[in-house]
């Protein structure tokens, strides 16, 4: 069986867990986590990351900054994963939809303006695939009307757009390092924080809504209670974990953009001949090879296609039904304009497996299945 995803382990994680647990901290912000955010910080080139327990929970933590209320309006596409709306709707907001564009499968920066109301807070671009949605374009639509802008790059920790890290563009970029994603801490993300106006209200939230940093900082003699927070920030364990990883970030981006080059071409053929269509990666972006997907005709093909694969010996996944069609999408937002492209694209897109050593020849074997369904 070719699974669809294993978790990336390089082989210095354990090691590393290890050490946390002969240096007695096994709890959060310890000598791991510190070094995690180092790095994210150098890499993405921005002033403050906050390891979290998930991009949920950066997600989360963003909404509350943002001072999300009851009647706000968020703007975000359909298409994508439920913690970006949940985020905004845990805080009252109504989340507005609009449509993606069907190059990349990311929200048409075109289509946001209209949709903008005296109620709207904030705008959330969710970089699909590790591809880049337009910054240039939806900051300058955040600049006009004064709104957040809250970057969902869970996907898409390594891309670039115009040769800057995503999550930097916007006043907060969340990252996540759940199992499915390219570098992992099993569940974890982190909170970029691009806007220096944040950063102290953000370590007291996370610290359960103490000032607990500033105390150990010595920067205030007293550690208590001084705002609202929750526990978002990740045992060492898994901030061990993930070190491990990221200390072998390039090793393992190079290894994915092999295995998505080799898809890419060895399935332009089928695509010159029009059965199917390959992703796009538009000219200012450079991307971190999360996901290899193609589209076939419609959701028929797709099931028929699923199932021919998995008789194959090969797992192969769709990915999101358009959070406005489901029932709390129904409840919780509107979908602005029409809907061209979210529902007719997501019932054509198909993934496949793609992950930290996947075997050329398992490539050739998934390719050449693909030819033979086609054929
Ligand atoms: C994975 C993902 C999330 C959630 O990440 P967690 O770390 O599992 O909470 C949110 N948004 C998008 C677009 C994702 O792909």
């Amino acid at each position: 069986m070719i699974h669809f995803n294993i978790p990336a382990y390089v082989g210095t994680e354990l090691d590393y867990m290890k050490t946390a647990i002969q240096n007695n901290k096994i709890c959060g912000n310890g000598n791991f986590t510190k070094r995690c955010n180092q790095w994210l910080e150098n890499h993405t080139k921005t002033q403050k990351s906050i390891l979290t327990t998930s991009c949920t929970h950066s997600l989360e933590l963003a909404s509350i900054l943002c001072e999300i209320r009851a009647g706000d309006e968020v703007i975000m596409p359909s298409y994508t994963f439920v913690s970006t709306a949940n985020a905004f709707v845990l805080r009252g907001a109504k989340i507005v939809f609009v449509d993606i564009r069907p190059d990349t499968m990311n929200i048409n920066e075109q289509l946001i303006e209209s949709a903008i109301t005296h109620r709207t807070k904030a705008i959330v671009p969710v970089h699909y695939a590790g591809v880049s949605c337009e910054m240039d374009k939806i900051m300058q639509i955040a600049k006009k009307y004064n709104l957040y802008v809250i970057e969902d790059a869970a996907q898409a920790i390594m891309s670039t757009y115009k040769d800057k890290a995503l999550g930097i563009f916007g006043d907060f970029g969340c990252l996540s390092f759940h199992e499915t994603k390219n570098y992992s801490m099993g569940e974890g993300g982190s909170l970029l924080i691009n806007n220096d106006r944040f950063i102290e209200r953000a370590e007291i939230i996370s610290e359960k809504g103490t000032n607990r940093n500033l105390f150990l900082r010595g920067q205030v003699d007293k550690y208590t209670w001084v705002d609202i927070g929750s526990s978002y920030i990740p045992s060492e364990l898994n901030a061990a974990y993930l070190w491990g990883q990221l200390e072998n970030a390039e090793k393992i981006n190079q290894n994915r953009l092999e295995s998505w080059n080799l898809y890419h071409e060895e399935l332009h053929e089928l695509s010159e001949k029009g059965m199917i269509e390959r992703p796009t990666v538009p000219k200012n972006c450079s991307h971190n090879a999360h996901m290899y997907y193609i589209k076939v005709r419609d959701i028929n093909q797709r099931t028929e296609l699923i199932a021919y694969l998995k008789q194959n010996g090969i797992s192969s996944v769709f990915h999101y039904v358009p959070l406005h069609s489901a029932p709390a999408g129904l409840r919780f937002g509107e979908f602005h304009g029409e809907d061209r492209f979210t529902t007719k694209e997501s019932e054509r897109l198909l993934r496949l497996p793609m992950y930290f050593g996947l075997q050329k020849d398992e490539i050739h074997y998934i390719v050449n299945k693909i030819n033979h369904f086609f054929t």
